[in-house]
């Protein structure tokens, strides 16, 4: 259903109600200039980042032939509660790119000005919040972990205010876009608007525009069967995610409905942060520390709550509800079966014994007890002596001594339980160490990092991103001389709060 686009009202604040999505052109910014390209994703798109109108194109000035502007239209529900039509506030749409080898790519602009979607904001970003988003998408993927990527981060030459205080007055900061790639930005909340304004014809068109697009088994089936192996893979790929999550110890920080992909992708990198020393309750989102609804250890049993709002919108077009409880208990399953899955593949162990659970878990108890750097610890585990096992191979993990007294005994006892464990295994030495690195991480994107290039970014100096853009391209291997971006997060960087906006 498309309405034309009316250049006086395209981008007014309103609700919109009927139709997925509204055609909406950038507004244009005063000065664009490219601070980082990912050349991955350039060249998995055949897009040449020397193109000479290659930052007017990426910060939404000029468009090349073919693309073209859109909002999409989504709800969503935040902390827990309704929130009615969200997005995209921000976000625009420029069309799919047809790639050899990675399917359909669909290119969007993060602070391109308003959408009908805005509400009372401006469209805009600004840079920090931006070379966070793009660092960590493109980290993730070499993580292994289903994400939405990022092709450009353009400055725009334009100030945008936002929480950051100066002497008591919000401080004018500089404004970026980012341009995100992915298959696909459908979330749950495209499903949850139509559904809760009780419009089943647009959730129905929502549905069956998507499944032939992305869920092509399911599209095969008859209608209800076709839906319900939606569902069910939605849940699947969910609960991968969130064992991914949990393996390398990231904190998304906001997964409201909105920011749920249905491909089962990492979205919306606001106030995400990362496990330094290992605290289930931990969040980086400063706006949700009286709750912690979305800290560290919850996440896997918020992508469930987030997956029955999911159900609760699709069920118009189901006679029964057995199907999305199905789904659901397949995400019950799926997660338990992954996060041991990959439990053993970070101790190195290839097959999984009775008993694996509860050294996993008390291992976890020790970690917290410990006050140990989870990141550490799991790539120092490879470290370890078994015929001797001694605490001295992980010593690099604590932060303070006083974690290290707390458990060495305990933690004494584990690495011996562990050593044996490992014998038990019977797998080769050569085969247990490559497993062990391929799923401990040498180099995450730690908060502090990530801030350090923001504030020389700040200052023009792009150097700490490439820096950390290259690095974080092999986070599984060993680079010499980039150890200083592979230590525990230092004192002062101990308060480690995301930034949101
Ligand atoms: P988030 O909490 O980041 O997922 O944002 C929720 C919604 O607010 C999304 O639909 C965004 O598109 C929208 N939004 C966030 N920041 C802005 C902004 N500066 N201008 C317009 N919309 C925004
Ligand atoms: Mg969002
Ligand atoms: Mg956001």
């Amino acid at each position: 259903r498309e309405l034309p686009a009316d250049p006086d009202t395209a981008n007014i604040p309103r609700q919109v109600t009927g139709a997925a999505f509204s055609r909406v052109d950038p507004t244009p910014v005063p000065e664009p200039a490219v601070v980082a390209v990912s050349d991955d994703v350039a060249s998995m798109l055949g897009v040449s980042a020397s193109a000479p109108d290659f930052a007017q194109v990426f910060s939404g000035n000029a468009r090349w032939t073919g693309m073209t502007g859109y909002a999409m239209a989504y709800g969503g529900h935040q902390f827990g509660h309704w929130a009615g039509q969200l997005g995209d506030g921000r976000a625009i749409g420029l069309g799919e790119v047809l790639t050899e080898r990675h399917g359909r790519q669909e290119l969007q602009l993060k602070g391109a000005g308003r959408t009908p979607y805005s509400r009372g904001a401006d469209g805009r970003a600004v840079l920090r919040s931006s070379i966070r988003e793009f660092l960590c998408s493109e980290a993730m993927h070499h993580l292994g972990i289903p994400t939405t990527r990022a092709l450009s981060l353009v400055t725009t030459g334009e100030a945008v205010v936002r929480d950051v205080m100066y002497d008591g007055h919000p401080a004018p900061e500089p404004g970026a876009i980012v341009c995100r790639v992915a298959p696909s930005f459908i979330r749950f909340g495209s499903f949850e608007l139509p559904s809760s304004r009780g419009d089943t014809g647009l959730l129905r068109q929502w549905v069956d525009f998507t499944l032939p697009m992305h869920f092509p088994e399911a599209a095969a089936l008859p209608a209800e069967a076709g839906y319900a192996a939606f569902f069910a893979e939605v849940c699947e790929r969910t609960a991968v995610l969130m064992a991914h999550w949990m393996r390398v110890g990231f904190v998304h920080g906001v997964m409201n409905t909105d920011n749920m992909s249905i491909l089962g992708l990492t979205i919306d990198y606001g106030p995400y942060g990362w496990i330094d020393d290992f605290d289930p309750d931990w969040t980086p989102n400063t706006t949700d520390r009286t709750h912690r609804r979305y800290r560290f250890g919850q996440q896997p049993q918020v992508g469930y709550w987030n997956l029955q709002r999911l159900a609760q919108a699709l069920s118009p077009l189901f006679a029964d509800v057995a199907p999305l409880q199905a789904g659901l208990n397949r995400y019950v399953e799926t997660f338990e079966a992954t996060d041991a899955a990959f439990s053993a593949a970070k101790l190195g162990l290839a097959r999984q014994m009775p008993g694996d659970e509860d050294m996993v878990s008390d291992l976890r108890g020790l970690l917290r007890a410990g006050g140990m750097d989870m990141t550490l610890f799991y790539r120092d585990l490879a470290t370890l002596d078994l015929a001797s096992p001694h605490v001295d191979s992980v010593a690099a993990a604590f932060y303070e001594d006083a974690g290290r007294a707390a458990v060495e005994e305990p933690l004494s006892a584990w690495l011996r339980r562990y050593a044996a464990r490992v014998r038990a295994d019977e797998s080769a030495e050569e085969a247990r160490l490559s497993l062990m690195h391929a799923s401990n991480p040498r180099y995450v994107l730690r908060n502090y990092l990530a801030q350090q290039a923001i504030d020389r970014a700040e200052q023009g100096d792009d150097s700490g991103i490439r820096e950390l853009l290259d690095t974080l391209r092999r986070p599984y291997e060993e680079q010499p001389g980039r150890e200083h971006l592979a230590g525990r997060r230092p004192d002062w960087a101990r308060e480690r709060v995301g930034c949101s906006m």
